[in-house]
């Protein structure tokens, strides 16, 4: 069994805020937004107005490369909500730049999951948002896509 389709229905969307809305932009262009300190250099996916690390407002918005791998998952078979449709596969996704997203796992087959699995950001278009998730790297270009 493959999961090809993204899994969220419309209801479900996203509500930025003043602090979120530069990652929800990002997303809309396809581009998976960060934050970096740049006076400690550690990286903050959550948006915040201080830096977790050292405390200084110095956070700037930076672009992941998209790449990484992931750290955990879960395969979901029961929905929460109805806005969701089962299965799919939730994942703790680590990027190169060094943070982690919660996100979910999608063109691949949940038999295949393991942990360190090399994944690549997929951004998903909505009427109204765009979302980031994440598909094996080496379904790029395969007919599971
Ligand atoms: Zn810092």
């Amino acid at each position: 069994m493959s999961i090809s389709a993204p899994h969220l229905a419309s209801q479900a969307s996203p509500h930025p805020t003043s602090l979120s809305r530069p990652f929800w932009d990002g997303c809309r262009d396809h581009k998976l937004l960060f934050q970096r300190c740049s006076h400690c250099h550690r990286s903050n996916f959550d948006p915040a107005p201080v830096c977790p690390w050292c405390r200084t407002n110095t956070l700037e918005w930076e672009e992941s490369s998209g790449t990484g791998s992931i750290y955990s998952w879960s395969v979901v078979w029961q929905a929460p909500t109805p806005a969701f449709v089962v299965p799919y596969v939730a994942i703790i996704a680590k990027l190169l730049e060094d943070f982690y997203m919660v996100s979910d796992l999608v063109h691949a087959d949940p038999s295949e999951l393991r942990m360190d699995l090399p994944i690549v950001v997929k951004f998903e278009d909505f009427d109204d948002f765009t979302l980031p998730y994440f598909q094996p790297s080496a379904t790029i270009g395969s007919p599971k896509e």
